[in-house]
């Protein structure tokens, strides 16, 4: 038997990523918005005065057991399953049970306590609760994306019976989830039958010390006659890429222009490749610019010379990327999805579009290219009235 006396005055949260890593390249297949929540969040809350540990699976030997990632939050790997990078989400549910008791062992050795247990996406779901039950506390759950959401669309591959089971057990069982719209809320209510007040709405924010305007206007940029198309994310059929393809070939402007699509990388080669098929079938090929995952850092001098970012989704559970986009100063054209309705202010900061549809996206993206180039206080307005 181990002590459960903690060590700290200070309220312990014990958050759970199974799948994916918070340290994970951002743009990956599997690594994006829920990568980006939990790490600003852990931040945040220790800040706050909470003691956050985050635990993920090891995804290769070079992974150090324990990482600092800022004073008050942590980040441990634990072993689940095989350790390599890029693995099948679905292959990772026979070790979510595992992954809990050794987040327990881990406990046990440090002689922590934990007050709480926020786990994200279902799969970590599922070790969350063990760990609550186990512990006596509270389970938290964020899903992120909900796969009964993603089968009435229709669009890329179905979800399976085994994830939407373990959503519905999740959400059966947890005694709060964390939904970032209120339409997240209702579609829980709607299709998981979600307790109304189990579900908590609480919008995503956005790193404003990072995503800001530049100051000034990039020379290279006010030289360049070529106006910038940005999209920046992962690559999947979900997102609408090959919509916006079709969109770009029926632009009608008399700019020259270049779309920038970043994100990606080794997990995603087969979808990019056929994205690249297409936009050669469509005679855009050279118009495009696929330049991989690219770090936050440099992400924000992306955002700060596009003319315009197009969020061409069929789902999104918040839309992170067009909140980054607006933040650094950036108009945006986005379908409905999200809370980007209202955070975009139309024909203002941007345009949203009921769906996405080529001469829709068209239309759109061409106002935004056409008009002469934004001004920094312009951008500055933008950023502001996000
Ligand atoms: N991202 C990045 N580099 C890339 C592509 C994406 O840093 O090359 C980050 C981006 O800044 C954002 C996140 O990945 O914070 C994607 O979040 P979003 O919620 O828009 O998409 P999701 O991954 O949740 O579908």
């Amino acid at each position: 038997m181990c002590n459960q006396l903690t060590v700290t005055q200070k309220p312990r949260i014990a958050i759970l990523s199974l799948h994916s890593c918070p340290l994970g390249n951002l743009g990956a297949k599997d690594t994006g918005g829920m990568s980006v929540y939990i790490r600003e969040a852990a931040t945040e809350l220790a800040k706050l005065g909470f003691e956050i540990d985050i635990f993920t699976r090891k995804h290769g030997p070079h992974d150090s057991d324990i990482i600092q990632l800022a004073p008050g939050a942590r980040l441990m790997h634990i072993k689940a399953g095989p350790e390599q990078e890029i693995v099948n989400k679905l292959s990772l549910y026979p070790h979510a049970e595992k992954f809990a008791v050794s987040v327990d062992e881990f406990r046990c050795r440090e002689n922590q306590k934990y007050e709480m247990v926020f786990s994200h996406y279902w799969l970590s779901g599922i070790a969350g609760l063990r760990l609550s039950r186990l512990w006596g506390v509270r389970h938290m759950v964020m899903f992120h994306t909900l796969a009964a959401v993603k089968n009435r669309l229709g669009v890329g591959d179905a979800e399976p019976e085994l994830r939407l089971k373990g959503e519905k057990h999740v959400i059966r069982q947890s005694d709060r989830i964390i939904a970032a719209t209120a339409a997240e809320k209702q579609n829980l209510v709607d299709l998981y039958s979600a307790g109304e007040n189990t579900v908590c709405v609480i919008p995503c924010g956005v790193n404003t010390s990072l995503f800001k305007p530049a100051a000034t206007l990039d020379c290279s940029q006010a030289d360049s006659n070529i106006k910038q198309i940005l999209y920046v994310g992962r690559i999947e059929p979900l997102k609408g890429l090959a919509v916006l393809l079709d969109s770009l070939a029926l632009l009608e402007t008399c700019h020259e222009w270049r779309c920038i699509i970043a994100g990606g990388g080794d997990s995603s080669s087969a979808e990019l490749a056929r994205l690249k098929k297409k936009a050669c079938r469509l005679g855009i090929g050279n118009k495009l610019v696929f330049p991989g995952l690219i770090p936050q850092e440099k992400l924000v001098s992306y955002y700060n010379q596009a003319d315009v970012f197009v969020m061409p989704s069929y789902y999104e559970s918040f839309g992170l990327v067009a909140l980054e986009a607006l933040a650094s100063g950036c108009p945006v054209v986005a379908t409905d999805v999200g809370e980007l309705k209202h955070i975009i202010q139309q024909g203002v900061t941007g345009h949203v579009i009921p769906e996405p549809r080529e001469h829709l996206l068209a239309e759109k993206i061409g106002y935004w290219i056409n008009r002469s180039r934004l001004t920094p206080q312009e951008r500055m307005f933008i950023s502001a009235a996000v």
